[in-house]
């Protein structure tokens, strides 16, 4: 591994191990945690601290961090300036109950980037800046249905979560089937929520035009990592931007992962113009956010100098100093250049991914663009959530791949995901493929 090029001196425990921390977590969080998003049997390793492209656990391991906390750290663990963005912020206060610069510069920063930021709004999180977008889409159009693409994650907002990991049993032989994700779901927000094939421009506007009047927007993420991180085709936006444009119906472009494929944002990259964008995760600087940028017209929802808004909207620590401080730190540094070079590392490691699976005749592949990629345990062709879907003995091997990378000092998702960060180096890189070679070798060996 290369070396490290920051080493905190503030390890983040006590010195107890991962076994003992789990052992304590089992007493006051049903499962041992509070957020299922990183979970493995029999425990996750617990981080003690991180330092550039590297984390280390509470045994003392140090991990090169292809999951960037669910790739929000695109500038990787404690970056100097952000530190000091952040250090320098809380030292003269880190909320008020009245507006702040930070923000407005945080927003000139983003606005900046694209035509279609017309106007943002902060929210707390991508969960919260998806739902708020709906709620921009409903309060605009005055239609209560949304349509969202099969097996996609776009946090947990009830409508969202809808057919977000069906099984085959359930998910219908023709279009795609509206499924609960949550035990409990009410049955109206089953039916107010349209599910659209990835990728198949046909059938999803036909989809999309039986809806159509009540529907309010369309929501689309260009790279959905649970759909198989699998770019949306030419064909499938222009199909799906036309016919929502001639229904009065919203695109509504979820960034919250993509928008690091590009300084300006992955819609400018397809070249798809929505009417909504929702960010999160690298706009923050590693703190906590979530937004929602568009169009002027659409975001005068908001409006309330002429009495009570049609979308009033608040939120305690909306736009709070400190994420603002951090952002601003962290976009700043998210110039061409900077993501030009971590989208060519990302391809170089594609690429050798690419190799080392064919080398090993391991039937495997690696998707994904810019920075981000996925393994996926099959060779199948993916396209859509369906041909992403892997068979039993598939999630076996992948866990076990997951499992060898992670005891050899690779951390990525437990889905087979991961993200550079602009610490990370060739070498960096190197090590992976070395590491996943020798995954590879011993899972497929017996
Ligand atoms: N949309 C997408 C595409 C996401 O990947 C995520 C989270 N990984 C969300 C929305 C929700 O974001 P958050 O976890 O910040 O609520």
């Amino acid at each position: 591994m290369a070396g490290d090029q920051r080493v905190s001196t503030y390890p983040a425990n006590s010195g107890a191990g991962s076994a003992a921390l789990y052992e304590r977590a089992l007493k006051v969080f049903t499962g041992g945690n509070t957020r299922i998003t990183y979970v493995m049997k029999p425990f996750a390793p617990y981080a003690s601290h991180g330092a550039g492209a590297y984390v280390w656990d509470a045994d003392g391991k140090k991990s090169l961090d292809l999951v960037n906390n669910y790739f929000s750290l695109i500038h990787g663990h404690a970056h100097p300036e952000i530190v000091k963005a952040i250090t320098d912020c809380a030292a003269s206060g880190t909320a008020f109950g009245l507006p702040t610069e930070r923000e407005v510069l945080l927003a000139e920063e983003i606005c900046k980037r694209s035509p279609v930021f017309e106007e943002i709004r902060f929210v707390g999180s991508g969960t919260e800046a998806m739902m708020t977008a709906v709620k921009v889409a409903r309060a605009h159009t005055g239609r209560p249905k949304i349509a969202k693409v099969e097996g996609a994650y776009h946090g947990a907002y009830d409508h969202l979560e809808i057919s977000l990991d069906p099984t085959p049993e359930v998910w219908g032989a023709g279009d795609p089937e509206p499924v609960a994700y949550v035990r409990g779901t009410p049955a109206n927000v089953i039916a107010d929520t349209v599910v659209l094939p990835f990728n198949d421009p046909e059938r999803a506007v036909a989809c999309i035009e039986r809806h159509g009047s009540e529907l309010a927007a369309v929501v689309l993420d260009l790279l959905p990592s649970r759909v198989g991180l699998v770019a949306a085709t030419p064909e499938y936006l222009k199909a799906v931007r036309d016919v929502t444009r001639r229904l009065g119906v919203l695109l509504i472009v979820d960034e919250v992962i993509c928008f690091r494929l590009h300084p300006d944002g992955a819609h400018t990259l397809f070249g798809v113009e929505p009417d909504l964008v929702a960010l999160a995760k690298v706009i923050g600087g590693g703190l906590p956010i979530g937004a929602v940028a568009g169009r002027r017209e659409v975001m005068s929802v908001f409006e309330w100098r002429n009495g009570k808004p049609f979308l009033p909207a608040g939120g305690t620590f909306n736009a709070n100093p400190l994420t603002m401080a951090a952002g601003l730190a962290g976009m700043k540094m998210l110039t061409p250049d900077a993501l030009g070079r971590l989208n060519a590392l990302g391809d170089r490691l594609r690429e050798g991914a690419t190799s080392v699976m064919r080398e090993l005749k391991a039937p495997w592949q690696v998707t994904g663009l810019g920075s981000l990629f996925r393994l996926h345990p099959h060779q199948r062709p993916i396209h859509d959530y369906r041909t992403c879907y892997p068979a039993a003995a598939e999630r076996l091997a992948l866990e076990r791949v997951h499992r060898h990378l992670l005891e050899h000092g690779v951390l990525i998702t437990p889905t087979g995901s991961g993200a550079l960060s602009t610490p990370m180096t060739e070498a960096d890189v190197q090590y992976f493929l070395a590491a996943l070679r020798n995954a590879l070798i011993a899972v497929t060996a017996d």
